[in-house]
């Protein structure tokens, strides 16, 4: 019998998505970045989604400096978006490629560290609608484009407070439980019906804004680079995980 899938230590090959039409959402910056980078230098052409058009650019011009397949760019703020942005991305992303091979959920926001006698209502919410909703609706409007594909992936990104509970980290762990239901019904409604997979894949300590907004007093010098973390969301949007899904999986550890 063979080892189960573990995407820890993936090596991939220089055009290993060499094909592939992969979107990331909170491409912009942190983890989302280096992740779209590093996809691009495998050879997919990458949809880069994001609230801020500037920073997409940035990271569009990038992948252009890199020689890199031509990226592109779609900004849509998901916690502002209405039902309409939603379908005009998904109606771009059928017209421009015919169908979609990964889908990574990436963005995120952390919300505030409270205690939930005293989380604040309205705050909940946000975090919520950003890191939840706002990740299905932009799934459930993919899903015709993703089943266009030979070999389609999704991969949400969870955390370490989203598998065991932890006090403070109020609806952002929440959210991130969420997100690992999310994936285990997505994938179970998938399997057998599509040749869509769909995963979790907890990125562990990684030095992006938002960690440094969780841990102020760290040094940040200790955590990981987000560049050093890419070779699992390889191994998950492309062609080594093939045939895995509903699992929940850890880059570091
Ligand atoms: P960053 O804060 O560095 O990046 C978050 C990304 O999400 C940015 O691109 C940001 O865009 C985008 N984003 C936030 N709000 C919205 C919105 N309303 N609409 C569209 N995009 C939005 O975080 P990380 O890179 O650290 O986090 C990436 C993922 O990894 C998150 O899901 C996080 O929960 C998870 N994670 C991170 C860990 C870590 O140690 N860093 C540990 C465990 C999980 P903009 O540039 O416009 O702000």
């Amino acid at each position: 019998m063979s080892a189960p899938f573990d995407p820890r230590g993936h090596v991939a090959a220089a055009d290993e998505l060499a094909g592939r039409v992969i979107a990331v959402t909170g491409a912009s910056a942190g983890l989302g970045r280096a992740v779209a980078l590093e996809c691009a230098r495998r050879q997919a052409q990458v949809i880069l989604i994001g609230r801020d058009a500037t920073r997409l650019d940035a990271v569009h011009g990038q992948i252009t400096a890199d020689g890199g397949p031509e990226a592109s760019i779609a900004v849509l703020d998901l916690e502002r978006a209405l039902a309409g942005d939603y379908d005009t991305l998904a109606d771009a992303v059928l017209e421009r490629y015919g169908r979609l091979d990964g889908l990574l959920h990436n963005a995120g926001i952390l919300g505030t560290l409270t205690p939930l006698e005293h989380y604040d209502v309205p705050a909940w919410c946000r975090v919520m609608h950003v890191n939840v909703t706002a990740a299905f609706a932009l799934t459930q409007v993919l899903i015709p484009a993703l089943k266009k594909s030979q070999d389609a992936s999704v991969v949400f990104t969870a955390s370490s407070v989203g598998r065991i509970g932890r006090a403070y980290w109020g609806a952002y762990a929440v959210s991130k439980f969420a997100l690992e239901g999310l994936s285990q019904v997505l994938a179970a409604e998938l399997e057998n019906t599509s040749h869509v997979r769909v995963n979790t894949l907890n990125p562990g300590r990684a030095r992006t804004a938002m960690r440094r907004q969780a841990y102020p007093a760290e040094d940040a010098a200790t955590v990981p680079l987000p560049e050093a973390l890419t070779g699992p969301y390889i191994a998950l949007l492309g062609p080594a995980s093939r045939g895995v899904t509903g699992k929940a999986f850890d880059a570091q550890g």
